[in-house]
């Protein structure tokens, strides 16, 4: 058997073809676009990427989309000072600050300056007072990569209701938001992390099993439920040839990948999990395309909410 692979990319574009007309509707009615201000502290390369590609998507779907950029060298209070003006402007509907800031700014930045941005704006679905909203079941702006996954799933008929989720991982990010949003859709939930006992038998209870815990090729088909759906959410850089060509066989198109580049974006699922699961999400071209069209979804849904409140 081999399982059904989710097209993450086709499922991306359906979600940004249904962002646009809605972007355009509040233009309309507001006589301005949505607007979405991006914060990028320093120029790390990978945000850089992560960014650039927020700024175009977000112009192709019809939302104004601007870069605020702040030196490596700034402190976090000038961030700080930067996410109030852009919180009390009246033509940006979301806001998001790229991370991870920079290790100079201290341990707690990130939490300080999320904290910060108002909860109106908050894009990302990380405010406290998003996140207990979502455990209440009442949330309008959820995290974006988790409800990407139930997005994935939703469109590819994969029932939720009722059906035994595991997540593997807790972070604020991903693993306790994927596992409130299950939870919500009536799914029975075990959230596992690295105290966890016998994650594999825990893991092979799963109709639903949510990776998200960063380490490449970890969950093996000994993990898997045979026909579960397996949704792979981590994305770990791999530069170790000996550990590619363990996993694919000469010829194959990710070892070409690698050769081309010196190293692959890897998942956490190992590639044997498709002869025993019943549906997959890849890596690349899974969950990935679905972070920045869901953030795109909740940057409309944001625009319309506060100008209802207006
Ligand atoms: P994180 O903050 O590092 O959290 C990892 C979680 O996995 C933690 O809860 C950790 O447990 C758990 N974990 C680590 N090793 C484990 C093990 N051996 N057994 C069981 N649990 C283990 O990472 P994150 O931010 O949630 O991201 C997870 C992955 O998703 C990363 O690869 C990241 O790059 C990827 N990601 C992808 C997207 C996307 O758009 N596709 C978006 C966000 C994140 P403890 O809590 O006990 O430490």
């Amino acid at each position: 058997m081999s399982a059904r692979l989710l097209d993450g990319v086709a499922i991306a574009q359906a979600i940004r073809g249904e962002v646009r007309p809605d972007a355009d509707a509040f233009t309309r009615e507001a006589g301005r676009q949505p607007g979405l201000a991006l914060v990028l502290v320093g120029n790390d390369p990978a945000s850089e990427l992560y960014v650039g590609s927020k700024l175009k998507s977000a112009g192709e779907s019809g939302i104004r989309a601007d870069l605020e950029r702040l030196p490596a060298t700034a402190n976090v209070d000038e961030l700080l000072a930067l996410v109030d003006r852009l919180n009390r402007s009246v033509i940006y509907d979301g806001i998001l600050v790229q991370s991870p800031l920079p290790k100079a700014m201290g341990h707690d930045a990130e939490r300080r300056v999320f904290d910060a941005i108002d909860p109106t704006k908050d894009v990302d679905g990380l405010h406290p007072s998003n996140v207990g909203l979502l455990v209440q079941g009442r949330a309008s702006l959820a995290a974006c990569t988790p409800s990407g996954v139930i997005e994935i799933l939703d469109r590819s008929g994969i029932e939720i209701a009722g059906k035994r989720a595991v997540v593997i991982g807790r972070s604020d990010i991903v693993g306790k938001p994927m596992a409130l949003l299950l939870l919500n859709r009536h799914a029975t939930v075990t959230v596992c992390h690295s105290r966890t006992v016998d994650l594999p038998g825990v893991c092979r209870e799963a109709d639903i099993l949510v990776a998200a815990l960063g380490r490449a090729a970890f969950v093996t088909p000994d993990f898997v439920k045979p026909g579960a759906a397996v949704i792979d959410v981590g994305t770990t850089r791999v530069e170790d040839r000996t550990f590619i060509e363990q996993l694919y066989p000469a010829g194959s198109k990710r070892l070409a990948a690698f050769e081309k580049r010196g190293a692959l974006v890897m998942g956490d699922v190992h590639p044997a999990v498709e002869q025993v699961a019943g549906a997959l999400t890849p890596v690349p071209g899974g969950v990935g395309p679905l972070t920045i069209a869901m953030l795109l979804k909740n940057t409309v849904r944001a625009a319309h909410d506060r100008l209802r409140k207006a």
